[in-house]
C-alpha cells in the first residue's frame, strides 16, 4: 500500500526559471541515471530479496528515489513555467509537450525499462545499484556544472548527497555479508583461470602493473596464448560460392548463374 505526502522531501526553490537547463534537469527525471530509474530498480528487487533487512533498505531507499523524482519533477516545472515565447525559443522540447516533466531524457529519448538492471542474486543486485548512483550523482554533478540558479543548486546538491549516501548503504549490505571485496557469489565455482591475468594489449614498457594484476591476486600472464583448436568447416548452404575456377573443384551450392 502505498500513502503519498503533498509537502516534498527538501525544499525546492527556483528564483529565474530557463527552460533550457529544464531540459537538461530531464536527465535525471526520464534518463537512464535518473530517478525513476533508481526507484523502479529498488523497488522491483526487492521482491526477490529472502533478506528481511535488505528487502527493507530497499523498500525505504526506493520510496526516497520517489522523493527526488518528484523533486526533479517540480524542478522542471519551475524551469519551464517562464513566458511561453521565449520559453519556447529556449527549448523546443517543452514547446511542444507543454510545462512540466515528461519520460524523456535531455535529448527527447523516451525512458526505457532497459535501464533497470536487477535480477536473481542479492549480489549482483546491490552491485548494480552502487553503479546506479554512480551515474546519477555524476550526473547531478554535470547539472551543478551548468547552473546558476542559487536555489537549483540547493536542491541538487542535497539529491547528490542523497546519492552518497545510498552507495554507502549498499556497500555496507555487501559488507555484511563478505561481498563487498569479495567477487565471487552464487552456485557454481570457478575454474583454474580465476587468478590469471592476461596481458592482452602488449607493448614491452608500456604494460603497467598495479594490484589488478599482481601477487597475492592474480599471477600475470604475459604471453596468452590460446588453448582452442582453429575452428575448421562452416556448414552454410545458403552462402555463395567462388567460381569453380577459384575453388579448385565443382561448387556444390547452386549453379552460377548463366550469361
Ligand atoms: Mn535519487
Ligand atoms: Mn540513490
Amino acid at each position: 500500500m502505498f500513502f503519498h505526502r503533498k509537502e516534498l522531501m527538501f525544499p525546492v526553490r527556483v528564483g529565474t526559471p530557463d527552460a533550457r537547463f529544464g531540459q537538461l534537469l530531464l536527465e535525471q527525471f526520464g534518463g537512464a541515471t535518473g530517478e525513476l530509474t533508481a526507484s523502479l530498480q529498488y523497488w522491483v528487487q526487492s521482491f526477490h530479496v529472502q533478506d528481511a533487512g535488505i528487502r527493507d533498505m530497499l523498500q525505504d531507499i526506493a520510496i526516497e528515489e520517489f522523493s527526488h523524482l518528484e523533486m526533479v519533477g517540480r524542478m522542471i516545472e519551475l524551469h519551464t513555467q517562464g513566458p511561453g515565447r521565449q520559453a519556447a525559443e529556449q527549448s523546443p522540447l517543452f514547446a511542444i509537450r507543454g510545462v512540466g516533466p515528461h519520460f524523456l531524457d535531455s535529448q527527447g529519448q523516451a525512458w526505457s525499462a532497459g535501464y533497470i538492471n536487477e535480477g536473481g542474486n542479492v549480489v549482483r543486485d546491490l552491485r548494480a545499484n552502487i553503479a546506479a548512483e554512480a551515474g546519477a550523482r555524476q550526473t547531478y554533478e554535470a547539472l551543478l556544472n551548468g547552473c546558476e540558479d542559487a536555489g537549483t543548486k540547493e536542491a541538487l546538491t542535497f539529491l547528490l548527497t542523497r546519492e552518497i549516501s545510498h552507495t554507502r548503504m549498499f556497500m555496507q549490505a555487501l559488507h555484511a555479508m563478505g561481498k563487498l571485496d569479495d567477487p565471487m557469489f552464487g552456485n557454481v565455482a570457478p575454474d583454474s583461470t580465476v587468478d590469471l591475468y592476461f596481458n592482452m594489449s602488449r607493448d614491452g614498457a608500456l604494460d603497467m602493473r598495479g594490484p589488478w594484476n599482481k601477487e597475492p591476486a592474480f599471477r600475470f600472464i604475459d604471453q596468452p596464448a590460446p588453448e582452442g583448436e582453429t575452428p575448421s568447416q562452416v556448414s552454410n548452404p545458403d552462402d555463395e560460392r567462388m567460381a569453380p575456377a577459384n575453388q579448385g573443384g565443382k561448387p556444390k551450392g547452386r549453379a552460377p548463374a548463366a550469361h
